[in-house]
């Protein structure tokens, strides 16, 4: 199997990279951390030192750094991009995603964003039987453009600094304790680290692990189209499952501005199995639903990008370090979702540091405390996500979706949202 296949092509705008130098955003409050230009324009490292250094920006990253710096703990939050930057995503936020982006008080930040509600979900089967459930509260569709540029702008308006289009490529020890972190132009001392850089996290080192393989991966592909057909409703979500994508689904998710999101999601055990290119499936799964595209053209590029999946057996903290995000993989393995527990995972990270930095560091109390709390929230659910997955897969490829007890125990399961972790 090719590079390209067992780790999906990354998106060349997803995650940013490199970029011309650092670009320092400050708040009045926040101490000078450095220069990033030095004589003649030459780009110098940045350097300093806070009480809590978060590497990467996203969900994650921005959750955990508005929990520090609204609590006055001075806080530095460094990316590899730009923003505003976009992030290979299905773009859906279910209705506790909402919720959550409500509690951190971005409630009406978020109605401003060109966004789409979702007030169904549809499993789709490949005889075009359905099983629904709708949401009350409504889901909705943001692009992550958009979103993870609020979150950003959230985050400096709070006080926190953040460094960007800084890549960090290694965590910085001592004695055994994460004491910072580095990079070709990046420097930076600690008291506590929180990983949220995503998939292959730096900080994934610094525990031992590697990143994820088999069932604690998947692959997607996504791409926006115009003019898609929606026979049945434009709030509806539907996410449709068929024998081409084992341990997976293909979406097609309701327009903000006329353009839907569409893409295909697979386990990368699954994805193995079929032997074919992300990009070929994704047009695969086009054609098998030919009649919603009659209309529709392509907007952009198509992008890929894995997900790494809950719950994955490793640790989340070691001392001076928390893991939050997908830099922890915490993705749920049946619906792929990770938004919300992105956001979680960087909220618990936040409230651990900020209570260890108030009492006596981040010792194994708090450590455990936070591995539990993730455990507890999300690790759980997963595992029970994961055998929802595997017998989703059976009922597909054996196409038990026909049978009525089948169909029956699909629907009770669906209405009673066993289906999704975040829930409200
Ligand atoms: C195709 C696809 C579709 C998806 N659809 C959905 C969906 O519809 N709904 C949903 O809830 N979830 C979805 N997900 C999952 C969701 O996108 C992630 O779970 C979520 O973005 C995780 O947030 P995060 O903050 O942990 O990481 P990210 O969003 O990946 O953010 C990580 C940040 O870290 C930065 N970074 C990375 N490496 C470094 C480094 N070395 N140095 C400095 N900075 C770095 C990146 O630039 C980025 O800004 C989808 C994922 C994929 C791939």
């Amino acid at each position: 199997m090719s590079e390209e296949r067992t780790h999906a092509p990354p998106l060349p705008t997803a995650s940013g990279g490199g970029g011309a130098g650092a670009v320092l955003d400050r708040t009045p409050a926040a101490a000078s951390p450095t220069a990033n230009e030095g004589p003649g324009g030459a780009q110098q490292p940045t350097r300093g030192h806070s009480t809590v250094l978060v590497v990467g920006a996203g969900p994650a990253g921005c959750a955990a750094g508005l929990v520090l710096a609204r609590a006055g703990v001075d806080v530095c939050v460094v990316d590899r991009a730009t923003f505003p930057r976009d992030k290979t995503c299905g773009d859906a936020l279910s209705n506790e995603t909402v919720a959550t982006l409500g509690r951190l008080g971005l409630a009406d930040a978020l109605a401003s964003l060109p966004h789409a509600i979702v007030r169904r979900a549809a499993a789709v089967f490949p005889d075009s039987s359905e099983v629904t459930r709708d949401y009350d509260p409504p889901g909705w569709i943001v692009r992550r453009l958009h979103l993870d540029d609020l979150l950003r702008r959230e985050l400096v308006r709070a006080g926190a600094r953040l460094v960007q289009a800084t890549a960090v490529t290694s965590l910085t020890a001592r004695d055994g304790q994460v004491v910072g972190a580095a990079g070709p132009a990046f420097e930076w001392h600690a008291d506590v680290v929180v990983a949220a850089d995503g998939y292959g996290s730096v900080g994934l080192a610094a525990l031992g692990a590697t990143k994820p393989q088999g069932r604690f991966l998947a692959v997607s592909a996504t791409a926006y189209y115009r003019g898609v057909g929606f026979p049945r409703g434009d709030t509806i979500a539907d996410h449709c499952f068929d024998a081409e994508l084992p341990y997976g689904y293909g979406w097609i998710f309701p327009a903000v501005e006329g353009v839907s999101n569409v893409g295909v999601y697979l386990r990368a055990d699954g994805y193995r199995r079929t032997g074919r290119a992300l990009r070929d499936l994704l047009a695969g799964f086009l054609e098998r639903h030919a009649d919603r595209f009659a209309h529709a053209e392509q907007v952009g590029t198509t992008r890929s990008w894995s997900l790494p999946l809950g719950p994955r057996p490793i640790a989340h903290a070691a001392p001076g370090l928390l893991l939050a995000g997908d830099a922890g993989g915490f993705v749920d393995p049946l619906s792929g979702e990770g938004i919300w527990q992105a956001l979680r995972t960087g909220e618990l990270a936040g409230e651990t540091a900020r209570d260890a930095m108030r009492g006596s560091g981040l010792d194994a109390a708090m450590r455990r405390s936070y591995e539990r709390r993730c455990h507890d929230e999300i690790g759980k659910p997963s595992r029970a996500k994961a055998l929802v997955q595997q017998a989703m897969a059976i009922v597909v490829r054996r196409r038990l979706y026909r049978l009525p007890a089948v169909r029956a125990a699909l629907t009770w399961g669906y209405r009673r949202r066993a289906f999704e972790m975040s829930k409200s």
